[in-house]
């Protein structure tokens, strides 16, 4: 089998009215770029990366360094592909782009082994210890209404948490980080009041703090039983992942923007994390995502992944999910405790919710994970066109 054609597809869907906010931007979009792969035996694999800033740069890389690098070769041969990519990039792409592009890349390359060999992706990766998944639910974001009417806001807060718990979950994320200390502290009681003492809590601060105001969230937190605080502080900022996870009680979670395995090595080894969240899209795609697993089970560290984006990064966190091995070993894994959880977004975004010919399917609060072949899912192309906003081609 060879490698023929490598499509980018942009995908972009306009929020208007609700539009939200993280503690670092807005979202005034839905957007996903899906990279395509065919082959000489008439295959199609799916992929997706270019999540977190905008596409475009994403899809250049792609076609202007890594499809000329594919096009031609098999794609069976994923390891071998990644190692060609990655070093060609190497000198100046160790982070951000140039691994975003090898995700989508390498999970179209799975994709295409598995629909190959007939096998769902996780058969290949070495089978599933789970055929479901526990998912949280992100969402709780700012809204418009938190820069102008505080009482409206945490009515339609209250509102969202208790919709998403009487829709089945037993877990939800929400945000902080936008206000003042005492603001969002109010906004993590309303929600916990809402979903009640038995629902599992998170609360994402996307690097809002500084590691001292961070310290003093992270007591809030505790006093709110509070699961695990995610991204406390910036990613660069190694020590004071390092301090908040030895003087906090509270689980520190991060790592949706570190990259590869060689990223994750260093966090390890400083002692930064007690659940990495490397996301598939982003930090190098299935191959990759397994050897930080490796290296996360050897430093004795949980794995929960980040999820965001499309249908196509929802089903390959799906496989790689059911892969991955509890942390540590009990006879009776239980999430979250030592089991993975699937991050399951709540907020808008039809490029996740009406782009499959078959949507997902829920088992009371968990997703079971698709078992046809490749990703197991199919893709409505005429749907998907009604979001293009972009599409790139190169070929043999
Ligand atoms: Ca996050």
């Amino acid at each position: 089998m060879k490698i023929t054609k490598v499509t980018t597809l942009l995908l972009k869907t306009p929020l208007a009215e609700k539009r939200f906010y993280s503690s670092q931007c807005a979202f005034p979009e839905r957007k996903s770029l899906l990279v395509r792969v065919d082959t000489d035996a008439g295959l199609q694999g799916w992929g997706e990366c270019g999540q977190y800033g905008p596409g475009e740069p994403v899809a250049a890389f792609v076609h202007a360094v890594l499809a000329p690098r594919l096009l031609g070769r098999d794609p069976i041969d994923t390891s071998v592909l990644w190692e060609d990519m990655y070093c060609a990039i190497r000198d100046y792409a160790r982070k951000g782009t140039g691994i975003e592009a090898i995700s989508g890349l390498d999970i179209a390359l799975w994709d295409l082994k598995g629909q190959f060999y007939k096998q769902p992706i996780h058969r290949l990766m070495g089978g599933a210890f789970r055929d479901r998944i526990r998912a949280y639910a992100t969402g709780c974001y700012y809204k418009e209404e938190d820069f102008r009417d505080r009482k409206a806001a945490l009515s339609a807060l209250d509102a969202e948490a208790t919709s998403i718990v009487n829709s089945g979950f037993s877990a939800i994320k929400g945000k902080i980080g936008l206000l003042s200390l005492e603001e969002d502290e109010e906004r993590v009681r309303v929600i916990r009041q809402a979903v009640g003492p038995d629902t599992l809590l998170m609360m994402d601060c996307n690097h809002a703090y500084n590691a001292g105001v961070a310290r003093r969230m992270g007591r809030i937190l505790e006093s709110l039983g509070v699961w695990f605080m995610e991204e406390p502080v910036v990613p660069e900022d190694l020590e004071g992942y390092a301090m908040l996870r030895s003087s906090l009680d509270i689980a520190i979670a991060g790592g949706e923007d570190e990259y590869t395995r060689y990223g994750f090595l260093e966090c390890f080894r400083r002692g930064c994390l007690d659940i990495a969240q490397p996301d598939l899209c982003c930090a190098g795609g299935i191959t990759e995502l397994k050897r930080i697993e490796a290296l996360a089970t050897a430093h004795h560290i949980q794995m929960i992944p980040h999820v965001w984006g499309s249908a196509v990064a929802l089903a390959a966190a799906l496989h790689l999910n059911a892969t991955l091995a509890p942390t540590p070993h009990t006879a009776f894994p239980r999430s979250p405790l030592n089991e993975p959880m699937l991050e399951f977004d709540q907020s808008t975004n039809p490029l996740r919710d009406e782009v499959l010919v078959e949507p997902f399917q829920l088992d009371g609060d968990c997703v079971l994970v698709p078992q046809g072949p490749g990703l197991g899912i199919e893709i409505d192309q005429e749907r998907l066109a009604e979001y293009l906003d972009s599409k790139t081609e190169c070929s043999l």
